[in-house]
């Protein structure tokens, strides 16, 4: 398993969210930090679609990245011969498999399926360009259709098959038997493609990839069509920290890679974002503002650097006295508990009042007022 790629494609499925769309120099700099932090392909667009677009794709092949760019398709040989001249070296070729497509989107045949996937593969390998197809609709796909599939896929030559739950019904459970049998059935690398409706993208991902996966599809911040993808960030810190398998991504630049695709998408992170959420390291209830103070395992599976995110203690309606001695002495200011308890009501109900926690110049302020009173009753 540590033999898993990342394939990124914020770039392709991340900008076909609707209402998202990426500039020429954004999309260059998300590639470029993506290929810095070692991710092992960047899927970087739609070449088909001409124009800025392609120009983008152009530009980014031109980095000399170590990351493979791919382009994706419909399973159309002009398709991906405007892939060719955008110079990547590995095509997506995407076609649906699912009857409910077949029959209402492409009104097409099971059989003109496998004709033009067959063909546009044959063209890309005799090109020379690594060739992952698509079987869009995967997950709602009748299984022997779909191992029919993934069989003429490899006969044409394809590197792997990209198995994509396009509409994200799947569950881990089901993802991994689903994954089990068509590894056992045909001996094709497998990516995950999955999609968050369902809350479960990241763990489908996981299922798979414990079924027999080699790639894991992903996006920052699980950007997407709909409810998004599955997140870069989330799968690569599950397979790190959950199953040990440290895939050798520089993951202390998520943070400052998840706030650039956020502003560049105009989708903010959300502070409850797993992983590079602001709220993943903030402590503020008693127990485990104190926990965490004593020992940071207590309350944290990993270390906020890892992330590239701060610990914050937060002083509010639930904070108990351990934290707001803490929280003085990062002002240099040595309190008693008993001074720590005499001030917790007052944090409490300013806290209320306001309705969040307190900065810590209020935090200030209210130990001020305290200090007045007491010289005043003295
Ligand atoms: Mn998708």
């Amino acid at each position: 398993m540590s033999q898993i790629k990342i394939v990124d494609t914020t770039l392709r499925d991340g900008e076909q969210t609707a209402g998202v769309v990426f500039s020429k120099a954004e999309k260059i700099q998300i590639a470029r930090m993506l290929d810095e932090i070692g991710v092992h392909q960047i899927e970087a667009g739609i070449p088909v679609m001409g124009g800025d677009e392609a120009e983008a794709i152009k530009a980014i092949t031109k980095l000399g990245l170590k990351a493979s760019i791919m382009g994706w398709n419909r399973a159309v040989i002009s398709d991906v011969e405007a892939s060719l001249r955008c110079g990547v070296d590995a095509v997506a070729i995407s076609i649906s498999t699912s009857d409910i497509h077949i029959q209402y989107k492409l009104q097409k045949t099971r059989e003109w399926v496998l004709e033009s996937m067959a063909k546009a593969t044959e063209f890309a390998k005799k090109e020379g360009v690594y060739v992952s197809v698509n079987a869009e609709d995967a997950s709602r796909t009748d299984m022997d259709f779909l191992v029919q599939f993934a069989t003429i896929a490899k006969q044409a030559g394809a590197d792997r098959l990209r198995y994509c739950d396009t509409v994200g019904i799947m569950d881990p459970f089901k993802m991994y038997e689903t994954i089990k049998t068509l590894k056992e059935k045909v001996n094709i690398p497998i990516e995950m493609h999955t999609h968050n409706d369902f809350g479960m993208a990241t763990a489908n991902t996981l299922a798979g990839i414990k079924a027999g996966a080699e790639f894991a599809g992903v996006t920052v911040n699980g950007l997407g069509e709909r409810a998004g993808n599955a997140a870069l960030e989330e799968v690569i810190m599950a397979l790190k920290y959950l199953w040990n398998i440290d895939l050798g991504i520089k993951t202390e630049r998520f943070r400052e890679i998840c706030e650039y695709v956020a502003r560049a998408s105009a989708r903010p992170l959300p502070p409850s974002k797993a992983i590079v959420g602001t709220n993943v390291f903030a402590h503020e209830s008693g127990i485990h503002a104190d926990g965490v103070l004593k020992y940071t395992r207590t309350y944290e599976v990993f270390n906020p650097e890892d992330v590239g995110l701060e610990r914050q203690i937060v002083i509010g309606k639930h904070s108990g006295s351990h934290a707001i001695i803490k929280k003085f002495q990062e002002y240099g200011i040595e309190i008693s508990s008993e001074v720590a308890n005499e001030l917790l009501p007052r944090v409490r109900a300013l806290a209320v009042e306001l309705k969040r926690p307190l900065f810590d110049k209020e935090l200030m302020i209210l130990y001020q007022d305290y200090l007045k009173e007491k010289e005043y009753v003295s």
